[in-house]
């Protein structure tokens, strides 16, 4: 049987001159040790979008810049930082092609960001001068320390991967997803509300599943290996 082939969105950035693409190699090491065949897209045109959706059996949106809030009809707030439009029209092209040809999408930090906004939802531009009493969610401890919990709603396939109430992530976000896309559900909050996962209401149909935190980083972790071994498994599905 072919690998499962899992397309993995990438940034560009300056280096030694040259617009480049960059990937923490964290992502490549998470789809490997579950089984998948990991494939860096680079930033491009919109049209590009369906010919990687063609070819890819899933699809992981990483993180990184803040998303241009013209994508979802807003002004800049002033604690905005930097964007990049070329990067959220390509990957809002992705999320679009995926729900077309029902290909799953694992979107992580800023991806789950771009899935809240290509399907029609908002965000919140800065969770510190908008949202009173916050908890910290730009931590200063390392990338695989966990900083804070998140409670898990019951009724959703977060719940029943990872099997927990609640668990301690990792948190390295200054915004979060604001009003819902039509047809997302939120499964899991941090203890100040910030939404800290997402999925469809209808997973059996489109398999898209957010999550704020970054499980690729949180090293020898059980409940994070089987957030990316189910998602390995719904993507053999499709195939
Ligand atoms: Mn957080």
């Amino acid at each position: 049987m072919k690998k499962t082939v899992i397309g993995i969105a990438s940034s560009s950035v300056k280096y030694n001159g040259q617009e480049s693409s960059i990937l923490p190699i964290s992502y490549c090491e998470a789809i490997t040790k579950a089984g998948g065949i990991p494939v860096i897209l680079a930033v491009a045109k919109q049209e590009m979008a369906e010919h990687w959706i063609s070819i890819c059996d899933g699809i992981i949106l990483s993180g990184g810049e803040d998303i241009d809030p013209f994508s979802y009809h807003e002004e800049p707030h002033p604690k905005l930082e930097k964007t990049k439009l070329e990067r959220d029209q390509f990957e809002i092209s992705l999320v679009q092609e995926a729900r077309k040809k029902k290909v799953p999408v694992l979107a992580i930090c800023r991806g789950m960001h771009v899935l809240n906004v290509a399907l029609g939802g908002t965000l919140l531009q800065d969770i510190e001068s908008i949202v009173p009493n916050c908890i910290q969610h730009t931590q200063k401890a390392s990338s695989e320390t966990a900083s804070h919990s998140v409670k898990i709603n019951k009724n959703s396939l977060l719940f029943s991967i990872l099997g927990l109430h609640a668990v301690r992530v990792n948190s390295f976000h200054h915004q979060a997803v604001n009003n819902l896309a039509p047809g997302i559900k939120v499964t899991a909050r941090a203890f100040d509300g910030i939404i800290e996962a997402i999925e469809a209401m209808n997973m059996e149909e489109n398999w898209l599943l957010g999550v704020q935190w970054h499980p690729e980083e949180m090293g020898d972790n059980f409940q994070m290996d089987r957030l990316f071994a189910e998602f390995i498994k719904a993507c053999n599905q499709g195939k």
